[in-house]
């Protein structure tokens, strides 16, 4: 489903990470931790064409990137790899000027030329996925945080996405919010969506995740299951970061 070799980012004389290589199955749900600044975001961000690695190569589904790629294969690969992954920030990012069912169905309609009927069909379909089809023609502001999460989890699988990238979809949210969006994601996992989660949430990785990887110091430090990365992490680092955070 996704197989990434040798990918390296640098900014400037920064080098964010190196030599990263992940390899994950369809249905895989992935939590990625590690400290604030070890590249988790940037890696999420190389993964769906948003930042342009400088090394390395990513394959997702059927769509695939190379470093080694002229600019404009480079342009088309990081285009079909943009359309078969869906992404979620912290900050929900969500169009203030339209409706929750327009900001849904805007990429459907625009990027795959999809029929407004067919759009809004399927967006009222997710909406009432995510629980907020009483909603569909209200404005973002007027919605709490968790239902305006909600709805860009709504808008990110509008897409029909093959992988979904979740980046701290609960660190902007007041903690009585951050069940419903956790409940959302727990779903889509159930239904069988492969998905990369960025979090702190470890009740969540515990329950959720089939595997735990561990980035630090621009390297994936330890990969294992939850209960092993949990009970007993591989190294002093990932020691360090679970005292840290529990
Ligand atoms: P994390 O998500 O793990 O907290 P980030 O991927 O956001 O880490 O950042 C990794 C490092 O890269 C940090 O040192 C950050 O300051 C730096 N960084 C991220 N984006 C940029 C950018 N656009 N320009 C320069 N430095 C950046
Ligand atoms: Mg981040």
């Amino acid at each position: 489903m996704i197989e990434v070799k040798q990918l390296g980012k640098s900014f400037g004389d920064l080098v964010v990470f190196r030599d990263i290589h992940l390899h994950i199955h369809p249905r895989e749900i992935v939590v990625l931790v590690g400290p604030s600044g070890s590249g988790k975001s940037t890696l999420l961000r190389c993964l769906n064409g948003l930042e342009e690695p400088d090394a390395g190569s990513v394959v997702i589904g059927d769509a695939s990137w190379d470093f080694s790629m002229d600019v404009s294969s480079k342009k088309q690969a990081i285009r079909k790899i943009r359309t078969s992954t869906g992404m979620v920030f912290q900050s929900f990012n969500l169009f203030p000027h339209m409706t929750v069912l327009e900001n849904v169905i805007m990429a459907p309609t625009i990027v795959k030329k999809m029929s407004r009927t067919e759009a809004v069909e399927i967006g009222e379909a997710l909406l009432a996925k995510v629980g907020l089809l009483n909603k569909r023609d209200e404005y973002p502001s007027r919605l709490s945080g968790g239902q305006q999460q909600r709805v860009a989890i709504a808008r990110a699988l509008a897409m029909q996405p093959e992988i979904m990238l979740f980046d701290e979809p609960t660190s902007a949210l007041d903690p009585e919010l951050t069940g419903e969006v956790l409940a959302v994601m727990k779903q889509l996992a159930e239904e069988g969506m492969t998905m990369i989660v960025v979090t702190h949430e470890m009740k969540f990785a515990r329950e959720v995740a089939n595997r735990v990887i561990f980035m630090s110091d621009g390297v994936i430090q330890e990969e294992s299951t939850p209960e092993q990365f949990f009970k007993q992490p591989k190294t002093e680092r990932a020691r360090k970061f679970l005292r840290q955070i529990e």
